[in-house]
């Protein structure tokens, strides 16, 4: 006799859970991303989207279909939406990752280990929840010379809409 594997208490669901989360959702994001646990995450992410975001992996060059995004909009964390980089001041690298010279002020956080100063990089990631995105170099273009080298997958593209009149 096997007992039905039933647990109210183990209701395993990849579908975001609704309540807490939900609500969460919903609040300015800065004021609940750093809450989030690591659990949550899991739910709230694909597996891949996870990968990069919480444990710092690369996606495959040219796998993100941004990387040939060019009409004007804002770039924002696909974890908690916070606006990372605006459409201005993306540039065609050449390397198959989306590629910005400069971010959105106060956006990101840079963080520089051993290996990353060995190759002339610094980590970037989400000033808001502490998200990986991706690196930095020293070979971008002016004005700032920098290349914010991001994972497509850790973005979502607003388009500006057309006729706003945002003044
Ligand atoms: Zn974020």
């Amino acid at each position: 006799m096997v007992a039905p594997a039933f647990s109210s208490s183990v209701a395993l669901s990849n579908r975001p859970t609704r309540g807490a989360n939900a609500v969460c959702n919903r609040r300015p994001v800065r004021a609940c991303a750093s809450k989030v646990s690591d659990s949550e995450w899991q739910e709230r992410l694909s597996p891949a989207e996870y990968v990069v975001l919480r444990n710092g992996r690369t996606e495959w060059p040219w796998s993100s279909e941004l990387n040939g995004e060019k009409r004007d909009g804002a770039y924002h964390c696909v974890a908690c939406n916070a606006q990372l980089f605006e459409s201005d001041t993306k540039f065609n690298s050449g390397t198959g990752w989306p590629s910005f010279w400069a971010p959105v002020e106060g956006a990101i956080k840079l963080k520089e280990g051993l290996f990353d100063r060995l190759v002339g990089q610094r980590e970037v990631s989400c000033a808001s929840c502490g998200g990986h995105l991706g690196h930095v170099f020293r070979d971008g273009p002016k004005p700032t010379g920098e290349r914010f080298c991001i994972n497509g997958i850790t973005l979502r593209f607003a388009p500006k809409i057309e006729g706003g009149g945002d003044e």
